[in-house]
């Protein structure tokens, strides 16, 4: 295969700039090679990188080229000077955090989106990005069984579609503060202890401070306890405070615990509060109906997120924020100079409902997920994974060396080792099992913190994972653990 090496004499570029024709049909097929090759063999590779702090940069000049190189080259330093340094998400051992992957349509949708370059700030600078943008969500919103009332967007992350939310339920108690600041308003906020930081956050960047945030204690199942919810609102409307937000979850960061949201719903309803549901990792889940009553009274909230991103297989970043009513983010945070002002009518202008002006065209993530892969066969990847977890905890409970350390939720498994003679020793045991085993390179793991223990937390969410893969990382979980006991001189 013949190389590109930059503009070139003989494919006449369409500008002289850029490569023309021939050079990118050349680039395009040394690309999609090394993709399909480093697909290939990525199990075959650390999951976890062998680098120490700075030895990458150490290899990479320190100024840019001032000459075109030839994208081969490229390439091959992309695999002597970056592959070693990375971190393999799309490796089948990767178990760690919320274990995802890049299913192969989202791999062909990125390059779709950059080939086109949108930029779907408003309708008119790309009719069709942000109306097939408004086609996926609600494609979505049907496969996920929500009722018709929900609309949505796509942002980046999580983080930023939690962070709109807050912004919209500060506008609907406090529409003031959009001119004059938050000033003495007084606000609360309250989300369960297991809650994702990224939900305190974005009552802290929304500049209502930390000190509004609620931390409301979880049961024995890690779940919020919605008595000791209605004690803080109670106590916080005594003091005149208004309980502004409330952020539940359905698949909690540590645990993938479920928050009883249809009990929240009822509290915020009674207090008027703005309900958001962060369903970021397990909303997915949703699909399959017999998971759907783990999603049950989500129906009610003010708005979701859902992140496709983690658990549906599209590349890193697609996180969507459905809501039910648009108004109050496009009075919040609509600001539209003379430069931006369209004139077109009956149409979504998606910047006027969020922060970012400029939007990707990550609407053909979603597109081509659905078209390529279907609901039935994305369902069929999320039981899998499901029943891949059910397995995996089930071995751990017939193990008599390790134990389950909270319940199973949906693809996410938390265990300890059972070793050591104190609980502080039991936590130095368990927090070396995973680095032995992450240093091995044939698996990546993840840990949390459980009533103050080290917890090991295994998560299963990629579309590359096979049962062998499950059963492999008990085995070496095993040896890690024998290991580590050898070298305290004790046996398991
Ligand atoms: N919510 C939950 C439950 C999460 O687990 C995470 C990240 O893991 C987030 C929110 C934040 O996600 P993002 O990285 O998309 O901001």
């Amino acid at each position: 295969m013949s190389k590109p090496s930059g503009p070139s004499d003989a494919a006449p570029p369409l500008s002289p700039d850029d490569w023309g024709p021939a050079d990118l049909a050349a680039a395009l097929e040394a690309a999609s090679e090394w993709t399909v090759r480093y697909r290939e063999r990525v199990h075959e590779l650390p999951v976890f990188p062998r680098v120490g702090p700075g030895e990458i940069r150490a290899r990479l000049p320190e100024s840019p080229p001032r000459e075109p190189e030839p994208l081969g080259r490229v390439l091959e330093d992309l695999d002597r000077d970056i592959v070693p340094g990375l971190t393999h998400w799309n490796h089948p051992g990767f178990f760690a955090y919320f274990s995802s992957s890049t299913r192969g349509p989202s791999v062909v949708a990125e390059l779709l989106i950059a080939a086109l370059g949108v930029n779907a700030m408003l309708w008119r600078t790309s009719p069709a990005a942000t109306e097939l943008e408004e086609v996926v969500v609600d494609w979505l919103r049907q496969a996920l069984g929500l009722p018709v009332a929900f609309r949505g967007m796509i942002l980046d992350t999580a983080s930023m579609s939690s962070f709109t939310a807050v912004l919209a339920a500060r506008h609907r108690v406090a529409p003031e503060v959009r001119e004059t600041g938050v000033g003495s308003v007084r606000l609360a906020s309250y989300v369960s202890e297991q809650s994702h930081s990224s939900l305190e956050k974005a009552v802290m960047a929304a500049g209502l401070g930390r000190s509004s945030v609620r931390r409301i204690p979880a049961d024995d199942r890690f779940a919020m306890r919605v008595d000791a919810l209605r004690d803080a609102i109670a106590d916080d409307v005594r003091g005149g405070i208004t309980p502004m937000w409330i952020g539940a979850t359905i698949g909690t960061t540590s645990t993938a615990s479920v928050d009883p949201v249809a009990e929240i719903a009822d509290v915020a309803a009674r207090h008027d509060a703005w309900l958001h549901v962060d369903a970021a990792y397990a909303g997915p889940a949703a699909m399959l109906p017999a998971v759907r009553p783990s999603f049950s009274g989500w129906e009610r909230a003010d708005s979701i997120v859902v992140n496709p991103h983690k658990w549906l297989g599209t590349s890193l970043d697609c996180s969507v924020l459905f809501f039910r009513d648009p108004r109050p983010f496009r009075e919040t945070l609509s600001l539209t100079p003379a430069y931006l002002q369209s004139g077109d009518g009956g149409v979504t202008n998606l910047m006027e409902l969020a922060l970012p002006l400029g939007r990707r065209f990550r609407a053909l993530k979603l597109w081509l997920l659905f078209r390529c892969v279907g609901t039935d066969g994305i369902a069929a990847t999320l039981r899998r994974h499901i029943d891949l977890a059910s397995r995996f905890a089930r071995m751990i409970e017939a193990d008599r060396r390790f134990g389950l350390a909270a319940p199973v939720g949906f693809g996410t498994v938390c265990f300890r080792a059972l070793a050591g003679a104190s609980p502080e020793e039991s936590d130095l045991i368990n927090r070396g099992v995973l680095e032995r085993l992450n240093r091995g390179g044939r698996v990546f793991l993840s840990h949390t913190e459980l009533g103050g223990r080290y917890v090991l937390r295994l998560s299963i969410g990629s579309v590359h994972t096979r049962s062998a893969d499950v059963e492999a990382a008990l085995e070496w979980l095993g040896e890690a653990l024998d290991a580590e006991l050898a070298e305290r001189g004790r046996s398991s």
